[in-house]
């Protein structure tokens, strides 16, 4: 296994359903959907060879397994080889701002995910894209550490 020095937490800058009676496509989604995103041929997509993030958080909170964890991921630039990639799906308002607006099952999953994570590799940091150096956005859009100190994980 390679060596794992940060447990990097992103979103997936897509819409959250605000109203489950609003039927906005393309926001409950998964690796399936990140997937493509990331394997489909430029311009379609970025023309990597699996999807970049190990896990993926959706909505509902069901964890799903991307690409493998000793293989090194597409989510940091500088850090991959070093890091775990850990995306939640929403971020983004219903206007497209940045948002944390993440359901509590995710929360909850999140918390299980990362525990389980520290466990194996204890010396790893927890922190969100935006913690990284010459990073632009606001991904994951919430405070990483502090959610981490809150929960005991840091
Ligand atoms: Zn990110």
């Amino acid at each position: 296994m390679r060596r794992i020095n940060y447990i990097a937490i992103h979103c997936s800058a897509t819409r959250a359903n605000v109203d489950e009676k609003i039927t906005l496509p393309g926001e409950d989604i998964g690796v399936a959907e990140i997937r493509r995103w990331h394997t489909d041929p430029k311009p379609k997509g970025r023309g990597w060879r699996d999807i970049g993030y190990h896990y993926v958080i959706r909505r509902d909170g069901s964890v799903e397994t991307g690409r493998p964890l000793d293989e090194v991921g597409a989510h940091v630039a500088g850090y991959n080889s070093s890091s775990v990639g850990v995306c939640l799906v929403g971020g983004v308002s219903e206007d497209g701002k940045s948002e944390n607006n993440f359901e509590p099952p995710q929360w909850e999953a999140l918390k299980i995910l990362v525990a389980s994570l520290k466990k194996r590799f204890p010396a790893a940091k927890i922190q969100g894209h935006r913690d990284f150096p010459r990073v632009a956005k606001d991904c994951p859009c919430f405070d990483t550490r502090a959610w981490a100190a809150k929960e005991g994980l840091a």
